[in-house]
């Protein structure tokens, strides 16, 4: 327990008269006398809350504030990100604006690294000749005497890696799109992410330059999905640029300006050091090199940083040009010298007083994830239905999947007439394909189940659902997810029954036999195939049967199961249109708990 400053006090939620009478320095009889002309009858090992602990040091001159535990500290309220909660808990006067911090999402192939490239050769902070040579994941660029600093690792999934562990950065997204191509798959992404992060959207309608440039499909496109352009009595900035010809960039930055003008970025560079860690990576000659950004505080030299789970005392600092410092402020990237273990991009840092007090942090953390790592709660429906009883959850957010947009626009219509009650349902990302793992990567991010319809999940979207506690489900009929999204909303869903895969196999011949019907050869590449599993039939990525097998085969004999490496005969209840290729996947339903 510690003062902030000699009026304030930190009081915990609850305190025993003696441990208040030792933090206020004085006698337990003053405190219970104290508390008995309150009202208040209480002798000496009670526990008294934190209301009536406050009035009691109002009562000997202090003001008091309510502790908050390291665990609640290090943990996000909602979608605030802790290095934000740190300057919300500024001295207001000492709040000072600092350089937006920019990063560029879009479609692979729409130009994000050719526009990254770009400001970096044409528009170096301090005008030095060349541009920059060296790439540490972040840069600064300067227009008109203000700063902006750029995260240069282009891509969602790096966006997405931050904001999963709730460290995400950026104060606004460039989104690019190139005004040939349009609107396409990660474009959508990468509004989800942005939308759920709440983070602002500038559009770079980029190749501009190209003859089959459409700008105003595009602009349709954009409005279709939620960013209408200012020029059609939208909110959203759209500036045409040309990355590849240089153009339109200043246009670019004047409007990252425009759009942080309307923002509160600001922070206390006297404050509390914290910050983000973008990259890192470890060298031969200076060990391990972090590239660090300053969020709140001005971190120094030789300061002692905790980043994640790793430590150390800063040896060396350098600047996005390669220069050494000796001291970085808000918004400023920095690479660093010193920790002793790479931290990973997202995990945030701090500068604590000692080492000791520094591995002392690092010990306690490294035991609390092994204890999450057991106790880890999913995000299934259920528990998120609890939690919106409990008040801690007001919406039930959703990432949709679907094989075709004819399946995909009714689902989405459904779904959002089902809104208008007391939990709100937010569709954070509508797309058509097989469940992949940046889909799991936005859920984990935002705390969303994922629904399919008649789509599967890649196998790496399982295995990252898996560990990251994400909630899939599969249907085939639509209105069965509806109905269970209902249920959800109303609370009365059912466990949920999950599709566990535990084996697949690949069909290598069809053998046809009259009366029998077609039996396929087949071998099994993974995990093993079950007589009475249930079976899925996979064709060019799409599932194109579920059922049954009536006969199960290993040479002559029938038998219950296949495992990996061996070959086997199938024979499908009632369907008879194997053909060589296929996939057959064997899973079984568990019931989750
Ligand atoms: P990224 O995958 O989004 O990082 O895309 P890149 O920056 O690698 O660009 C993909 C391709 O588009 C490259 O061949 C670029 O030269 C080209 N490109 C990028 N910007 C422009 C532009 O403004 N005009 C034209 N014509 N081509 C561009």
């Amino acid at each position: 327990m510690s003062n902030n400053d000699s009026n304030t006090i930190i009081l915990p939620a609850s305190i025993s008269v003696r441990d208040l009478a030792k933090i206020m320095n004085t006698s337990p009889i003053q405190i219970i006398k104290i508390l008995m002309s309150n009202g208040v009858m209480a002798n000496i090992n009670q526990t008294v809350d934190f209301d009536t602990s406050a009035v009691v040091a109002s009562e000997l001159g202090f003001e008091a504030a309510l502790e908050v535990p390291e665990e609640e500290q290090e943990k996000e309220t909602g979608e605030v990100p802790m290095w934000r909660q740190v300057i919300a808990n500024e001295d207001p006067a000492k709040l000072v604006d600092r350089p937006p911090v920019v990063t560029i999402l879009g479609h692979v192939d729409h130009g994000k690294t050719t526009l990254l490239d770009a400001f970096r050769e044409t528009n170096v902070a301090g005008g030095e000749a060349g541009g920059i040579t060296q790439h540490i994941g972040a840069y600064q660029v300067e227009l008109k005497g203000r700063l902006i600093t750029f995260l240069d690792t282009p891509g969602h999934a790096a966006f997405t890696a931050m904001r999963a562990r709730g460290a995400q950065g950026a104060d606004i997204v460039i989104l690019v799109v190139a005004a040939n191509d349009g609107v396409m798959p990660q474009t959508r992404e990468a509004i989800a992410h942005a939308k759920a992060a709440r983070v602002p959207i500038i559009v770079a309608l980029n190749k501009i330059d190209r003859d089959d440039a459409n700008p105003d499909y595009v602009k349709r496109q954009l409005s279709e999905n939620g960013l209408v352009p200012d020029d059609w009595d939208g909110t959203t900035i759209v500036v045409p640029v040309s990355a590849k010809k240089r153009t339109g960039l200043a246009d670019l930055l004047e409007a990252v300006l425009l759009v942080s003008d309307s923002m509160e970025i600001k922070a206390n560079p006297g404050g509390k050091v914290i910050g983000t860690v973008i990259e890192a990576s470890i060298e031969k000659a200076k060990g391990v090199l972090s590239t660090l950004l300053v969020q709140n505080g001005t971190l120094e030299n030789s300061d002692i940083v905790v980043a994640g789970t790793s430590y150390g005392r800063i040896r060396a600092m350098f600047d996005f040009r390669g220069n050494r410092v000796r001291k970085a402020g808000p918004s400023s990237p920095v690479q660093v010298m010193g920790l002793n273990d790479v931290p990973a991009a997202g995990d945030l840092f701090q500068v604590y007083g000692s080492e000791r007090e520094a591995r002392e942090v690092i010990n306690e953390r490294k035991q609390k994830t092994q204890a999450r790592a057991i106790t880890s709660p999913k995000a299934t429906l259920e528990e998120l239905f609890s939690r919106v009883q409990a008040g801690e959850e007001k919406e039930l957010r959703l990432v949709v999947k679907a094989d075709v947009q004819g399946s995909l626009e009714p689902i989405v219509n459904s779904l959002n007439e089902l809104n208008g009650g007391a939990i709100s349902l937010n569709i954070l990302h509508a797309e058509t394909g097989n469940i992949s793992e940046s889909d799991v990567m936005l859920a984990a991010a935002s705390q969303a189940i994922i629904v399919g319809f008649n789509v599967q999940a890649d196998a790496s979207a399982r295995r990252l659902a898996d560990t990251e506690g994400v909630s899939i489900r599969l249907y085939d009929i639509i209105y069965r997810l509806t109905e269970d999204v209902e249920k959800a909303l109303k609370g009365m869903l059912e466990p949920e029954i999950k599709e566990v895969v535990i084996g697949q196999a690949e069909v290598r011949a069809i053998f046809r036999i009259s009366k029998v019907g077609n039996i396929a050869g087949c071998r099994v590449v993974s995990g093993e195939i079950r007589r009475n599993g249930h079976l899925r039939v996979v064709r060019d990525g799409k599932t194109i049967h579920t059922g049954e097998l009536s006969s199960l085969k290993h040479e002559k004999d029938d038998v219950r199961e296949v495992r990996q490496g061996y070959e086997c005969g199938m024979a499908f209840k009632g369907y008879n249109d194997l053909e060589e290729g296929d996939l057959i996947e064997c899973f079984i339903l568990e019931r989750q708990t």
